[in-house]
């Protein structure tokens, strides 16, 4: 089999299968996002995912863990999706879970039935960026989706029985948006409560001068220490039931881990200590973060 290139995966799928069952992103337009830009979005066709799951399981029988590409595989109809789902279990009879990234526009469509339809086919865990609770900033950004919709369609995968795993961006909003930025999104996280939360630093690269203009005049990109602020404002307010929450994305100035809410004032502890210190030796340098 040949995958189509480029292809992502979260870090915490690094031992799961990776299967594409549709090429790209369905939405593709949020401006932070290079990574199908390249790509024309298509669905696979079920003969195509056959052969590559028949592939698969010659060379990988005792295959635990899936994972279903491109960037946003929640946006196949249910039926097809179920079909899909169908035939993995069948093909690898000791598989534990299947997941996948979601995009928020793909949640308006599917009800807390259809999700736990697919629940109840393996599919365990989806990964999705809220990136921010700031309806403004969610607009500039062009996420598709409202805050409201964005606590809407992760509710409902919640409530489906799968586990959430979900995105904050830090340095989404600039200098100027940092505050609102940060505790808008407290709130939306915390309107939604999910399994995961990991925060990620804005890494445009060769998009930064067009994210700068669309932004508008006076936008300045937060540096290390703002990031480390905004992410001090962030989470004094999480309030959340059962998380695991994490910074360790190679993205990130301050690496570090824990499990909310008993692990709170330990991580607010360890920003205030580096910002306190302001000492660049606690934090990662511009060439570790190279992702
Ligand atoms: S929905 Fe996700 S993969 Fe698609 S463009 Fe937005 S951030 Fe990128």
């Amino acid at each position: 089999m040949q995958y189509e290139l480029p292809l992502y995966r979260p870090p915490s799928e690094a031992r799961s299968l990776i299967l594409q069952v549709t090429i790209g992103c369905s939405y593709n337009k949020c401006l932070f996002c290079g990574m199908y830009k390249g790509k024309r979005f298509r669905v696979r066709s079920f003969s195509e995912i056959e052969r590559d799951v028949g592939e698969m399981a010659e060379v990988y029988p005792y295959a635990r863990r899936i994972f279903l590409a491109d960037g946003d595989a929640l946006t196949l109809d249910t039926t097809y999706l179920l079909k899909i789902l169908d035939l993995i279990n069948r093909s690898f009879p000791h598989l534990e879970r299947i997941s996948s990234y979601a995009g928020p526009t793909n949640l308006i469509n599917k009800t807390v039935e259809d999700l736990r339809e697919l629940r109840h086919a393996n599919l365990k865990l989806v990964y999705l960026g809220i990136e921010t609770g700031n309806d403004d900033l969610l607009k500039k950004v062009n996420k598709g989706v409202s805050a409201a919709q964005m606590v809407e369609g992760c509710r409902k995968v919640i409530d489906a029985g799968i586990k959430l795993s979900t995105i904050i961006l830090l340095g989404l909003g600039g200098v100027k948006g940092s505050y609102a930025h940060a505790k808008d999104s407290a709130k939306v996280v915390n309107a939604i409560d999910p399994h995961y939360l990991a925060c990620l630093t804005l890494m445009l690269g060769p998009f930064e001068r067009a994210y700068e203009k669309v932004m508008g005049v006076g936008f300045k990109f937060v540096d290390k220490w703002q990031s480390l602020r905004e992410l001090r404002w962030l989470v004094e307010d999480l309030e959340l039931s059962d998380c695991v929450f994490g910074t360790q994305h190679a993205s990130n100035y301050l690496p570090i881990k824990g499990h909310l809410p008993e692990d709170k004032n330990t991580i607010l502890d360890l920003i205030d200590f580096a910002l306190e210190t302001g000492d660049s030796r606690h934090l990662r340098t511009e060439w570790e973060r190279g992702l």
